[in-house]
């Protein structure tokens, strides 16, 4: 089938590989018609592929993305002042929900039979991109920020891409990408075959809850292309009737408080997201400073009666060791944002604890480390009983 790209903002459409970007400068996305959708009745999904009928794409590649759990967190309600579901997307093959992404942005590359693919990434993505990549025989190239920690390479480096560690300005390196002439298929956060496959994540958050669709979903922001994604399915299923107007869940976005254009924008009612200066952030995956989709995340707030807010890193510190301690999972400090983002807003009223949110667990703890303080003992084998009684009868 013959897709189209289109701009959400002035309507410019182009056929689907034609470019990345409108005229206008806004980013474009892959029209779908979903009014042949149907729910499945069952509550649960194998993987992203159920999905194909709404995708750009035909045949899967790599180990299927997607099926990850949505989980109801009763003892995080009172944290999060609302009625807390989790959506698992460390689950993901690569731990993050990036793998929808590239799994769609891989297929399509192979089904024009390019041979290489391309991304501009802080880590997750980069790593995504080079394992579906390489589960399809291509070639990949990607480019890092030169300071990019030496262990997040190596997992990225594992799948033999090309990487480049580039020293200049993040937010010119990805737009420069996308209007480069080559062979490489760049598949960066915001562009139109990515955002095609994460949004597939609202089908199945609404699948697995059906038949009564959240209030709210919250997320962390860094692009704003998976808001983007979010919105998209939002639109798509509005369009098809799947979901009535008064039924739209809410987003709210979620920023560290060291880099929040976004949150910026919406506080001052700006019409559209302007670079802000960056200050260090523990939240390293969310920290784009100049997002190439943030006013189209604002628009997406606006649109579903959202908001955005930004959180200090002592709150997101913090979110993310309630969320291990009370819900079992270890999340990356970006991930953690959404809850303590929910937090705040509960904190203002803007959320009730009536309200079912879903917030999405972008990525997974497992693979990096903070240097947090562990709390462990060393005691002497002859001494087990007396040492585990001091805690158990304590
Ligand atoms: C990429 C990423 C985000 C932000 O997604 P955007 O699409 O760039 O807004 C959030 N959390 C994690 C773990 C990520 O890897
Ligand atoms: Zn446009």
């Amino acid at each position: 089938m013959e897709h189209t790209v289109s701009c959400y903002d002035c309507g410019a459409t182009a056929p689907l590989g034609a470019r990345k970007r409108c005229p206008c400068g806004e980013p474009l996305w892959v029209d779908i018609d979903a009014s042949g959708f149907e729910w499945a009745e069952t509550g649960s999904v194998d993987d992203m592929w159920r999905y194909t009928e709404v995708l750009p794409v035909t045949e899967p590649v790599g180990v299927p993305p997607g099926g990850t759990p949505l989980s109801r967190a009763e003892r995080l309600d009172e944290y999060a002042g609302c009625t807390l579901f989790l959506k698992h997307e460390g689950q993901n093959p690569t731990g993050s929900f990036k793998d929808r992404g590239s799994a769609v942005g891989t297929a399509a590359t192979v089904e024009t039979g390019r041979k290489w693919i391309g991304t501009v990434s802080h880590g997750n993505m980069a790593l995504s991109t080079s394992a579906y990549a390489a589960s399809a025989g291509l070639e990949c190239a990607v480019f890092v920020p030169a300071d990019t920690p030496p262990a997040r390479l190596e997992l990225i480096a594992r799948h033999d891409p090309h990487i480049f560690g580039v020293k200049g300005d993040y937010g010119r390196l990805y737009a420069d990408t996308l209007s480069l002439e080559t062979e490489a298929n760049f598949v960066n956060s915001d562009t139109p075959l990515r955002v095609a496959g994460q949004k597939t994540i609202v089908y199945e958050i609404l699948e697995q809850l059906a038949p009564t669709a959240p209030d709210a979903i919250a997320l962390p922001v860094s692009s704003g292309g998976q808001a983007s994604a979010v919105w998209k399915a939002i639109n798509e299923l509005r369009r098809a009737g799947a979901i009535d107007d008064d039924e739209v869940p809410r987003l709210y976005l979620c920023q560290a408080a060291a880099c929040d254009p976004i949150a910026t924008a919406y506080r001052n009612d700006e019409p559209e997201v302007t670079p802000v200066t960056a200050g260090e952030t523990i939240a390293v995956s969310i920290a784009n400073a100049d997002p190439p989709s943030g006013t189209r995340a604002l628009t997406a707030v606006r649109d579903t009666e959202g908001a955005v807010v930004s959180v200090p890193d002592e709150a997101i510190r913090d979110a993310m060791d309630r969320i291990a301690t009370r819900a079992g999972v270890s999340v990356e400090p970006s991930s953690a944002v959404a809850v303590a983002g929910l937090r705040k807003l509960s904190q203002t009223d803007v959320i009730e604890p009536s309200d079912r949110v879903v917030a999405i667990l972008t990525g997974s703890g497992y693979k990096e480390l903070s240097g947090a303080d562990i709390r462990s003992r060393t005691i002497d084998l002859a001494d087990l009983e007396r040492e585990l009684a001091s805690v158990v009868d304590a």
